[in-house]
């Protein structure tokens, strides 16, 4: 028997070679090759007379051949093996190209199981290139549920199979097994043997939907016993405890009255942040929640406490557009707001930074910036990212390490189900913010084409009539790519042509990703302060920019964003009195985009709004795992085994809390697998 650590290469079948191969796959050693689980599984479980075969279908006949195999070379590059086979009643003829080799393989008199797609006439089948086994082996290709895996150059499925096939019978019984008994008992879960043989090797549909779902569970259930970990080890950090928890000046200089679930969130933060363990707590709320001002609760608790607060912006407008915002709330309380942004001019950016350093600052708002080299504090105590989504887990770390961990605080608009939150952001509190500022409205929606353009266009003239501003959004101009500079000519284009052509009359300003800060500031702020009636805006608007008085969305070639996307854009609007709007342009064809849209015209939900997204686009790029920094799954899906998640958590929880260092004896080989979870996922999680 072998050891889970064992080198690929020393696997029967294996060698130097192939090894390389595997080792590109992920594979470096026995625990790695069998838990390298298929991608899909192709039923080659039917197997049929040949009278009964019908033409086009993928299936498997039993025949003894009948005729010598004959090679034929026919031109370079070219040669044909032909041969017959027959069951009782009828025969096949079967062709082979270009694998001579198969002349010897197959003996007259002996019998196979030829896997492959019918082809020829009625009455005289014919199979091409069929998948074939001896019938009287152990079959791996033909007869059954076959694995398909991931491949690479220099491995087929064949090999893969073999090798996996192998390493079982190497591992004997020291196949990795996390699950204490009480737990697989519990929760009614198939012994790990044969999970993993059927997973692989599935007897049948059942076996292989047992295994799966007691690998799946395994998996979840490692995983929530590594977050805990994480999570007390990051508790056990020291952190500053702050005494002073009275915001009422903050709270009554606020213009409004804070939501309840506003209030809560600051109490649960503060609360926090008066012990001596670092915070790390996550808000949550869908757009115009009043999230910044959370924020500001928790950095003025922070100022009356000495300490200094850095808030993180994904983008440099942002950070401008919150810099204006934290300072109209602060500043007349005597808390000092820093603007740093790498557009900065070299000497004011060297005057903030010594200003940060000395302590002469209490907040200071940027970009990554804030983490760069030359910014030292005096007495960081708290770190706020906003929509932290935008953040790689790196950043985060490197600005906890300017001071002595500081409390953080991120917020996020990202609505993803309470569970994966939970699990996601592994090391972080939740706290949601469900309720929306008084007075908010829905945003009525509309999904149309190029033909109500002109209707579109009167209703944009009629709005700033009224005094109102609307946004014109386009799809994004990135960095650096050829289509994108066709995108940005467009959009210049498409502004010069409102300006001239459509919208003479009115005021027209322009936002792109590839303006200047100072240049991009100067356009917002102009708009902002009423001073345009029309925005034409790349994604750059796409979160927290707060305009009350602009009451149209206009989203060109919306069947280019995500719905959360939308749903983020169309949270510019209807945050002030007047009924807000929402069109967006769909200029795709095809239902998908017509039924993608037509949700956002149905409700305002955020959280209904991610399902169906998800439900429609598949979950790809929307539970991207690395960008929140958890490890890679081999079998788990956070899309669509939530079920099982939600169980595997409740037993992690169960059997953490009777032995939280998973000494016990029964939880040893758990132990082992979180250990080898988090040795090859250092660095990812959090
Ligand atoms: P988001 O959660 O999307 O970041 P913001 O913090 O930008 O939301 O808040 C959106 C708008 O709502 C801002 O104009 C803010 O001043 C206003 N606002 C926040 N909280 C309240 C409240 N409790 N009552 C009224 N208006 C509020
Ligand atoms: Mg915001």
């Amino acid at each position: 028997m072998a050891e889970l650590g064992t080198d690929v290469r020393y696997i029967k079948g294996i060698g130097e070679q192939r090894a390389l191969s595997l080792n590109k796959l992920g594979i470096y050693t026995l625990r790695d090759l069998v838990t390298y689980f298929p991608r899909a599984y192709d039923d080659r479980s039917v197997i049929k007379p040949i009278s009964e075969v019908t033409f086009g279908e993928n299936v498997c006949v039993a025949a003894t051949v009948a005729t010598q195999p004959a090679l034929s070379h026919i031109r370079k590059g070219l040669d044909i093996v032909r041969l017959r086979a027959v069951d009782e009643k009828s025969a096949i003829s079967i062709t082979f190209f270009n694998q001579s080799y198969v002349k010897n393989q197959l003996q007259p008199g002996e019998s196979y199981i030829f896997y492959g797609r019918i082809g020829g006439r009625i009455g005289m089948p014919e199979m091409t290139n069929p998948v074939f086994e001896p019938e009287d082996r152990e079959r791996m290709r033909t007869g059954r549920i076959v694995p398909i895996y991931r491949l690479t150059a220099g491995i087929s499925q064949n090999v893969l199979a073999n090798a996996i096939r192998r390493g079982l019978e190497a591992c004997g019984d020291l196949l990795p097994d996390p699950l204490p008994p009480s737990v697989q008992e519990r929760y009614e879960l198939a012994q790990s043997r044969y999970s993993y043989e059927n997973v692989h090797f599935p007897k049948n549909f059942e076996a292989l939907e047992l295994a799966r779902r007691r690998l799946i569970f395994e998996e979840f259930f490692v995983l929530s016993c590594a977050l805990d970990r994480f999570r007390r080890e990051s508790t056990e950090k020291k952190g500053h405890a702050f005494s002073n928890t009275d915001i009422s000046e903050f709270l009554s200089a606020l213009p409004f009255e804070l939501t309840g679930a506003q209030k809560r969130a600051i109490n649960e933060a503060i609360a926090d942040m008066t012990k001596p363990v670092p915070m790390s707590r996550l808000v949550q709320g869908d757009v115009g929640s009043g999230k910044t001002a959370v924020a500001a609760a928790v950095i003025y608790a922070a100022y009356k406490n000495g300490y200094q607060s850095a808030f993180m912006a994904p983008t440099e407008i942002l950070a401008e557009q919150h810099f204006l915002t934290l300072s109209a709330m602060l500043e007349p309380l005597g808390v000092k707001c820093e603007l740093l942004t790498g557009g900065m001019k070299a000497k004011a950016r060297r005057e903030a930074v010594s200003r940060i350093a000395a302590g002469e600052s209490d907040v200071i708002i940027g970009t990554h910036a804030l983490i760069s080299g030359d910014v030292e504090y005096s007495k960081l105590g708290l770190v706020v990212a906003d929509e932290q989504h935008r953040f790689g887990v790196q950043q985060r770390a490197a600005l906890s390490e300017k001071g002595a961990s500081p409390h953080v605080l991120v917020m996020s608009a990202t609505p993803i189900p309470r569970t994966l939150a939970l699990i996601v952001y592994g090391d972080l509190d939740v706290s949601v913010l469900d309720e929306l500022p008084p007075g908010r409205q829905k945003v009525d929606t509309f999904a149309v084409d190029e033909k109500m353009r002109p209707r579109i266009n009167a209703f944009i003239k009629k709005q700033v009539e009224e005094g109102h501003q609307v946004f014109i959004v386009c799809p994004a101009v990135e960095e650096n790519s050829e289509e994108n500079v066709d995108e940005l000519k467009n959009v210049k284009a498409y502004a010069k042509e409102l300006r001239e052509k459509v919208f003479p009359d009115l005021r027209i300003g322009l936002v792109h990703g590839k303006l200047k800060a100072s240049e991009k500031n100067a356009v917002m702020t102009s708009f902002s302060a009423g001073e345009t009636d029309i925005l034409v805006a790349t994604t750059v608007i796409e979160v927290g920019v707060d305009v009350p008085n602009a009451t149209l969305m206009v989203v060109e070639n919306a069947e280019r964003f995500g719905l959360s996307q939308l749903h983020q854009l169309r949270g510019r609007v209807g945050r002030g009195k007047a009924k807000a709007y929402c069109v967006l342009f769909n200029g795709g064809d095809g239902e998908k985009a017509g039924e993608r849209l037509s949700v956002m015209t149905k409700t305002n939900d955020g959280f209904k709004i991610a399902e169906e997204d998800l439900r429609l686009r598949g979950p790809g790029d929307f539970f991207g795992s690395r960008q929140h920094g958890l490890p890679e799954m081999q079998i788990a899906s956070f899309a669509t085994d939530i079920n099982v998640l939600k169980s595997a958590q409740e037993a992690a929880r169960e059997v953490l809390k009777t032995d939280p260092d998973l000494t016990l004896p029964e939880n040893a080989s758990l132990q082992a697998c979180v250990d080898a979870l988090t040795e090859k996922n250092r660095g990812t999680m959090n």
